[in-house]
């Protein structure tokens, strides 16, 4: 059967819903098709019941400013946590304090400033600080770059990274306390207010268009006609939907931007037994670094959940891609010890419960967040400009401001959308 719609977005993520919302409210027609059994897409929240709070496998944390998120959690009605606690870091083989997740070095902050050509963030400390008296230094920096963009330190732009460190937009913000799911839950019955369909379980196989219409073809066989489509599709999983005419150039485009890795997972224990750990008082402990597999790990400090959150991400997480669940668990429990210096054995005998996301393994992400490469150019602008005034592309990636790679730019880009849309109509 084939259905006949206005406007079809492929994806419920946060561009989607977003991008659905603002066009169902000024009279459009609008349906969401969604690969997954639920909406959210890389904002995943696990069921309250199980770790007692609305724990999160994606997306956490509300960095910076976040105008369009703010604004959104106050028509939901919902509450803003500012992030407290202390950062704690073993990456110099001490355990330490740390006063952000940035390190402060001078000499690294005026070689930024004074770069003029763009190069990876690997040739840059190659350039400036290959010595060796820069061996921390250079650990500190590319554990950022991994640990916290989720990037390759040989393919992300150094002048982005530049924007972000100097731009005094410090790393820190916040979370939602009723979770993530609360704000898409709230986005998701603004659709269905509106008159938005959502249909899940119906991934994209094919799209076949023309200067007139394209037509959507489901894997379970199912047709849509529709006079526009919005793909928000992660950059990865663009090339997974079949194009008729091919779409070359936006592939081509899409390859030019950076796109890492992140396994995440949370652990249930009996009681907080890190609160002493390794002779310290940890009992404030919010976020802890080190150069372990899992390089991050945090608590929901200033609650006292006898939880750990740990997070792999950038190249070393892309080599846990193939590895299976119990795999993790052990490299987690490695990483763990590591850090502590407590036996495995007796860590995995505090485990009451754990969940695990591995990201690259996903087939509708393939990953995590995008971050800009030194050599992607003028990629974005490329895969921005829509098709025929047709075909349009959104997502996280694509947003025109400078909080891409967060929940904020996937809504910011989703209204940026809904807006070029119709002014196009
Ligand atoms: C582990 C992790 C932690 C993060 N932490 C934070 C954080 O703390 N703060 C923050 O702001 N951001 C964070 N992010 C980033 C944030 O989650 C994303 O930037 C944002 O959610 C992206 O939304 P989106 O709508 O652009 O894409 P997505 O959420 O990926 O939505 C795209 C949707 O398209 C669907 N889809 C894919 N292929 C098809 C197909 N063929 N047919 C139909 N549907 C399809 C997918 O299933 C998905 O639901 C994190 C991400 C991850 C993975």
């Amino acid at each position: 059967m084939t259905q006949i719609v206005d406007i079809l977005i492929i994806g419920a993520g946060a561009t989607g819903l977003m991008t659905a919302r603002e066009l169902a409210k000024a009279g459009k027609k609008v349906i969401i098709v969604e690969a997954r059994d639920r909406i959210g897409g890389r904002i995943h929240p696990i069921p309250k019941d199980v770790f007692g709070y609305e724990a999160q496998l994606g997306a956490e944390f509300v960095h910076g400013e976040a105008k369009v998120t703010k604004a959104l959690m106050k028509e939901a009605g919902l509450t803003f946590i500012p992030e407290s606690g202390e950062i704690w870091t073993v990456r110099s083989g001490e355990l330490m304090k740390a006063q952000s997740f940035v390190p402060s070095n001078k000499l690294f902050r005026e070689r930024l400033q004074q770069l003029t050509e763009d190069i990876s963030v690997a040739a840059f400390l190659q350039k400036y600080f290959s010595g060796k008296e820069y061996d921390v230094l250079r650990n500190e920096i590319t554990k950022v770059v991994e640990g916290y963009d989720a990037a390759d330190s040989t393919l992300i732009s150094t002048l982005e990274l530049r924007n972000e460190w100097l731009g005094n937009n410090d790393l820190e913000g916040g979370v939602i306390k009723e979770g993530y799911g609360a704000l898409l839950n709230f986005l998701k019955s603004e659709c269905l207010k509106y008159g938005v369909e959502i249909h899940l379980n119906e991934k994209v196989e094919r799209v076949v268009y023309d200067t007139e219409n394209t037509k959507v073809t489901i894997s379970n066989g199912t047709e849509y006609v529709a006079r526009k489509i919005v793909v928000t599709v992660a950059i990865p999983t663009l090339s997974s939907i079949q194009f008729t005419p091919p779409i070359t150039q936006k592939i081509q485009a899409a390859s030019k931007i950076g796109f890492g890795s992140v396994v995440k997972g949370i652990l249930q224990f009996k009681e907080r037994w890190w609160i002493n750990g390794l002779g310290k008082d940890l009992s404030k402990l919010s976020f802890l670094l080190s150069n372990e597999k899992f390089c991050t790990v945090w608590t929901q400090y200033p609650e006292t959940y006898p939880t750990l959150t740990v997070w792999s991400a950038g190249p070393i997480a892309q080599t846990l891609a193939k590895a299976s669940e119990t795999e993790i668990f052990e490299e987690v429990l490695i990483s763990l010890s590591n850090i502590f210096k407590i036996d495995k054995e007796t860590i995995r005998q505090q485990v009451v419960v754990s969940r695990f996301a591995n990201w690259p393994a996903d087939p509708f992400t393939q990953g995590a967040y995008s971050y800009t490469r030194f050599d992607t150019g003028t990629a974005y602008e490329k895969l921005a400009e829509p098709i025929n005034d047709m075909i349009f592309f959104a997502g996280e990636a694509l947003y025109t401001g400078k909080d891409t790679a967060t929940v904020e730019g996937a809504l910011a880009n989703g209204k940026e959308t809904a807006e070029r849309i119709l002014r196009s109509t």
